[in-house]
């Protein structure tokens, strides 16, 4: 059966790519689309698929019979957007980043009668990235990641570089501690993650997403790296959540268990 799916923060960089994507596909629907800075607009205007008219407030997916919600906003909509949607029996995929343990408490919470996925990276190969970095921590002793994101990105560091670093300090508790005694320029070794793993963020223009993670052994290192080239690269994976959320009970984080991982 056809779904229909209301998009969050359509007007947005990723919110307009997600809903050419979704009316590609044949089995999806685009019913509503909510931006409150492009509200009224219509998204053709902006490159979209179709007249549909952006509309202001998320309460606008009831009236449109929405079935899944995907919010590519900001953390500050989604704390608000997201328990809404499990308020009202609404699936939702949430691609926004930002949030954190107590949001997803909340999240959690609201997810009673409907489903949630909460996703720091859509890109496939993404996810297949932090699965490499998992299975290799615990034969090495030094890590580090460097995400490099475009320059208009507002958080930092990205979610999938605080994801893949909880994930190896998981996996392996065996890190060394950092060497470093004098920071002779503050920030110069980046911030701390999970398990003490160093996080460097580079934004630049010309980017889009991007991450290494480098691991160290005494004699050799392995270098994992990811590029999403264009904001395509996310749209197999939200496609394939937004198809399946109903399958998957509860509010779950990360595709691996969409993917089969
Ligand atoms: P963007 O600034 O281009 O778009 C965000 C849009 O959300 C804006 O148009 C803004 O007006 C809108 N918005 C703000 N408040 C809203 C509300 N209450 N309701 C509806 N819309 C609202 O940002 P972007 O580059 O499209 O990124 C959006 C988010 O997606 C960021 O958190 C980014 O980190 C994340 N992201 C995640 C992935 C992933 O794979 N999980 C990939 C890329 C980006």
């Amino acid at each position: 059966m056809t779904k229909r799916i209301g998009v969050l923060g359509a007007g947005g960089r990723m919110g307009i790519t997600v809903c050419n994507a979704i009316h590609e596909d044949p089995d999806l629907e685009l019913v509503a689309a909510v931006d409150p800075v492009r509200a009224e607009t219509k998204l053709s205007r902006l490159g979209g698929p179709t007249d549909l008219v952006i509309q202001e407030d998320v309460s606008s997916f009831v009236d449109a019979g929405v079935d899944v919600g995907i919010d590519f906003t900001e953390a500050d909509a989604a704390r608000a957007n997201v328990p809404w949607m499990g308020e009202h029996g609404i699936h939702a995929v949430v691609g926004t980043t930002g949030m954190d343990d107590s949001d997803i408490d909340t999240i959690r919470a609201a997810f009673t009668t409907s489903n949630c996925l909460i996703a720091a990276n859509f890109a496939i190969s993404a996810v297949l990235m932090m699965r490499f970095a998992e299975l290799a921590a615990p034969y090495f002793d030094t890590s580090e990641i460097i995400e490099l994101h475009h320059n208009l990105k507002i958080d930092a560091p990205s979610g999938t570089a605080i994801v893949t670093a909880e994930r190896m300090a998981e996996a392996s508790s065996q890190w060394l501690p950092d060497p470093t005694q004098t920071e002779v320029l503050p920030g110069a070794r980046g911030g701390s993650g999970p398990g003490g793993i160093r996080i460097h963020s580079v934004r630049m223009h010309g980017l889009i997403a991007h991450q290494e993670v480098i691991l160290g052994a005494e004699g050799q290192s392995l270098l994992i790296r990811q590029d999403s080239y264009d904001r395509t690269s996310f749209m197999p994976g939200i496609v394939l959540a937004a198809k399946n959320i109903s399958d998957h009970p509860g509010v779950t984080i990360g595709l691996d268990a969409f993917l089969g991982l």
